[in-house]
């Protein structure tokens, strides 16, 4: 079949209006947030598990290649259709199936935004821990591929721990149901382990069953500002080993505070080095008594002050310059090169200090945030992507960054997977072996390599199917 005859069966498969052709839509699917874009021939947006199907099925039949995609807000290319053909979009699907209360799970189709899927648990009673800073904008399936953290990850762990099945739909087009809903009870390899993490490259999911818990019956939150860099991070070991484990221990460097100061105008302190907001939910005896052991941690370890939120409107406040961070660094430079190198929390003060080094070295603009808690750092490049030299420099600051990670016995991402963007060095973490072990299982997966190319383990693959050049292809004509 010609180009013409695919784009023919894809409308009849998802109805024509939602395959889109035009440039302007073209672009709109073109990029994630990152810096990195490449443009698909076409956007498709299914609105049924069997539509994903039929478009998968007519992929495979014509060797294009098919990028899946959510909110977009992926930090590490994934949503980027490298090797151009099809982008698919998942945010049609974007049903509550059921939030069973008694069973403790939700039902959901992929393209519901995080924060709606959490705030549909809490209004049932129950609570659905990740809670990655993009939850207002990402999408659930979007969190299940990349396995998205977040701020609580320290005390409730990350998506993986939430997926009890899902529904995928297969590099050959056959729906499968993988995984365990009956949480603890399902027999055979938990294959839905398989797919969380795997960046679209192994199969599309078109619905998740998610664990549910118990609502924390209280919260407190505090910010403590630190003179020395050194002293915060020392701090959240310190709070560790006093047996407290917060819901969440973020770290703001100095440089992210006066960013956010300038951005906000909030009476941040702009001559300290680091701030912790600590945040600590369940009982509340249990919680208050925490309280006074994470104030004096702080304080033993240097903390110059420790605000604690008395009220609602507190907490709001003392958050905000948390989650003000990507848009305060945005104004600083155009281009923010967020990366999320993880080591064993131990070894956090030992990043910190590496990363001034490299900022230094390579004299880019480095800020230092993110979930310290759980060794999980945000160091990000203020750059600008229209400066060649300082991309240059930026990158090989980068290159240093993740050598830094893994020489201290870290890893490349936390929590934004690898997509394109970080994919040159996964070999360096996961060694030969490793690499070969995720090109089998591709492989054995996707034998043609349709499924979302160039990214994780076929990075720097030759293109799967001849490049195609609007007007010859037969699509943007018909
Ligand atoms: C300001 C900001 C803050 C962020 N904070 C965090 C954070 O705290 N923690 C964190 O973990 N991440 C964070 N992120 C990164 C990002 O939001 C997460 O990676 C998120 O999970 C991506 O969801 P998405 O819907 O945007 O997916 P997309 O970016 O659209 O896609 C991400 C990957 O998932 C694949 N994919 C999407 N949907 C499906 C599907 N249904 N089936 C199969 N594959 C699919 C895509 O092919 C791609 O490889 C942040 C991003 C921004 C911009």
């Amino acid at each position: 079949m010609a180009d013409r005859d695919l784009l023919r069966a894809l409308r009849q498969a998802v109805g024509a209006e939602h395959v889109l052709t035009a440039v302007e839509d073209r672009l709109c699917h073109s990029h994630d947030a990152t810096f990195r874009d490449a443009l698909p021939d076409l956007v498709v947006s299914p609105g049924s598990t069997a539509e994903v199907a039929a478009v998968v099925r007519l992929a495979a039949a014509h060797r294009v290649p098919l990028t899946p995609r959510g909110a977009a807000s992926g930090l590490s290319g994934g949503a980027v259709p490298l090797h151009g053909g099809i982008a698919l979009s998942l945010t049609r699907l974007d049903r509550i199936l059921a939030i069973d209360v008694a069973g403790r799970r939700a039902v959901v189709e992929p393209g519901v935004v995080t924060a709606a899927q959490a705030a549909a648990a809490w209004e049932a009673g129950l609570f659905y821990p990740p809670d990655p800073a993009s939850a207002r904008m990402s999408t659930v399936g979007g969190n299940v591929a990349e396995c998205a953290g977040g701020p609580r990850g320290l005390k409730y762990g990350v998506t993986r721990d939430y997926v009890l099945a899902l529904e995928v739909v297969l590099p050959d087009g056959t729906v499968a149901e993988v995984g365990d809903p009956l949480d603890g009870e399902g027999c055979g390899p938990d294959w839905a382990m398989l797919l969380v993490g795997s960046e679209g490259t192994l199969g599309i999911v078109t619905r998740i069953t998610l664990r549910l818990v118990g609502r924390p019956a209280a919260q407190r939150t505090a910010l403590a500002i630190f003179d020395r860099l050194d002293d915060a991070a020392a701090a959240v070991s310190a709070t560790i080993a006093a047996g407290v484990v917060p819901t969440t221990l973020e770290l703001m460097d100095g440089a992210t505070l006066r960013a956010v100061e300038a951005y906000l105008h909030a009476g941040l302190p702009t001559d300290a080095e680091a701030a912790l907001l600590v945040e600590l939910d369940g009982t509340p005896g249990a919680v208050e008594a925490q309280l006074r052991q994470v104030d004096e941690a702080f304080r033993r370890q240097g903390a110059r002050d420790v605000q604690v939120a008395g009220s609602p409107a507190d907490v709001e406040r003392l958050w905000r310059a948390r989650r003000a961070i990507s848009a305060a660094c945005g104004q600083l430079n155009p281009t923010k090169i967020s990366e999320d190198a993880t080591v064993p929390r131990s070894r956090v003060p030992a990043l910190v200090r590496e990363v001034g080094e490299i900022a230094r070295r390579h004299g880019v603009k480095m800020v230092v945030f993110g979930h310290a808690g759980d060794g999980n750092l945000h160091p990000n490049v203020l750059t600008n992507r229209d400066d060649p030299a300082e991309m240059e420099r930026a990158e090989a600051a980068i290159g240093d960054l993740f050598a830094a990670a893994l020489a201290l016995g870290g890893t490349l991402s936390g929590e934004h997977g690898i997509g394109c963007m970080k994919a040159p060095w996964l070999e360096r973490e996961l060694g030969a072996a490793g690499m070969a072990l995720g090109r089998g299982v591709k492989e054995a997966l996707d034998p043609a390599g349709l499924l979302n190319p160039g990214k994780m383990f076929t990075f720097g693959a030759a293109p799967v199917a001849p490049p195609r050049e609007p007007g010859q292809t037969g699509w943007h004509a018909a």
